[in-house]
């Protein structure tokens, strides 16, 4: 086992490999609070690379929904449990949230996938898991939309002039893929080291000329997200459309391009690209890097499950209307401060958030020009000023992709339509 530095756990912990780092890195936010389940990014991968006889079950990318919902079913409780049991009552965070970058959530005081197997007797495998059974992996939606509320009040009406009661169940769509982790579960346990992460943009690659199908991966990753086809006796997972992301894609024209999931994305709730890195796997100061903004600047967006320990490079920007508890567990410590600013977004905030889904092509820069002001007033109790400020993206050759502003243009439809008898 080496020592790695893990910024998004603030400590050090054991992986079974050298830390090995590209210089940047695939990475993506998505904001739940958008998500509507229209599951048309589920199908633009499903239509692009698991299409065929096999590879029924799989689904690179999915939209589950939360407390309930999981492909496979109840993979997050599940690891969690296994966590828990391995180190009972002790999987906490040590402190808040706060500004140092290299530990911008505090401390993770529990135990990782990587270090929970040294707690059991006898020591069991490399990474702690469980391999999801065939029904787990056939039935992806069962247990979905399901908002249950507490035990005897489903279904009671009250009669007219009575006031409802307070609405206390709630639900939320989370958008799923593989996040392409800094420190992957799936490459740390293939005893084949079929796995590897490619150096120049940190994508997590299977080859599939060296698998002999032990699912060791399958049973590692905590996300679920690597898969075993049957016919074909060898693993398969995301490849996160790298011939887009590389820009050697027909449709690119030399130009890297967001995945094939985010582009689909009709709730505009994606945005992918590449991260810089330091020699430490941290991430490298980019101040007008749209994702470096929305991660260690306005701290908006946080990492998915981060005390499994792989440093995941996908973030979202929690839910508004979820417990706090439930999404502490699901987000780490600055869950409070990421709801905080996401609710009352300053001027930055809200101009990079124009940013989502203009384009398919990847930013890697973003300029703001700033606007009149366009509203004053109040909201939510307090005087808010909106300004009208233009929001300018740049692509990797710096050029100019496109601008927007944040307000919102006026189209105004003229008397007859193409359509109009
Ligand atoms: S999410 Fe899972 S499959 Fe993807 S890199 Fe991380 S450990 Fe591997
Ligand atoms: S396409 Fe976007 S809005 Fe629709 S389900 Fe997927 S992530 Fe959610």
């Amino acid at each position: 086992m080496s020592q790695v530095y893990n910024w998004q756990l603030g400590r050090e912990m054991n992986y079974p490999y050298e830390g090995q780092y590209p210089e940047s890195q695939f990475a993506f936010v998505f904001n739940i609070n958008r998500c509507i389940a229209c599951q048309s990014c589920t199908m633009a991968c499903k239509s692009t690379w698991t299409f065929s006889k096999g590879q029924e079950h799989m689904w690179w990318a999915n939209v589950e929904t939360k407390p309930y919902g999981g492909y496979p079913q109840f993979w997050d409780a599940k690891i969690l449990e296994l966590l828990n049991r391995a180190n009972p009552d002790k999987q906490f965070w040590s402190g808040p949230a706060g500004e140092n970058p290299k530990s911008p959530y505090g401390q993770f005081a529990g135990k990782t996938i990587f270090e929970a197997p040294l707690l059991l007797q006898p020591a069991s495998s490399r990474v702690l898991g469980y391999l999801p059974t065939d029904e787990e992996w056939n039935s992806p939606n069962i247990y979905e939309d399901n908002a249950v509320g507490p035990k005897g009040t489903r279904y009671k009406f009250h009669a007219t002039g009575e006031q409802l009661p307070v609405h206390n169940t709630w639900f939320f769509y989370l958008a799923r893929i593989c996040n392409h982790c800094t420190y992957p579960a799936c490459l740390a346990a293939c005893p084949r080291q079929a796995i590897y992460k490619r150096p120049e943009d940190g994508i997590v690659l299977l080859d599939q000329s060296q698998c002999r199908g032990y699912r060791k991966c399958v049973e590692a990753c905590p996300y679920k997200k690597s898969m075993y086809r049957g016919n074909t006796r060898v693993s398969e997972k995301c490849i996160a459309c790298y011939p887009r992301v590389e820009g050697t894609d027909p449709e690119s024209n030399g130009e890297p391009l967001e995945t094939r999931c985010m582009a689909a994305c009709i709730g505009q709730i994606r945005m992918q690209s590449l991260v810089k890195l330091n020699p430490d796997g941290t991430w490298a100061e980019d101040r007008q890097h749209p994702l470096y903004y929305m991660v260690h600047v306005a701290k908006v967006a946080l990492p998915l499950y981060p005390q499994f320990g792989t440093s995941p490079n996908g973030y979202y920007i929690p839910p508004r209307w979820v417990p706090r508890d439930y999404l502490r567990q699901m987000f780490g410590p600055g869950v409070d401060r990421a709801i905080e600013r996401y609710e009352n977004p300053d001027r930055e905030l809200l101009a990079v958030l124009q940013l989502f889904r203009r384009s398919n092509r990847i930013i890697f820069r973003y300029e703001i020009e700033e606007g009149p002001l366009a509203y004053e007033g109040p909201y939510r109790g307090k005087t808010i000023r909106i300004y009208n400020d233009t929001v300018i993206a740049f692509g990797k050759n710096g050029k100019e992709i496109f601008r927007t502003k944040v307000e919102e243009p006026l189209h105004v439809r003229p008397n007859k339509h193409q359509n109009s008898i």
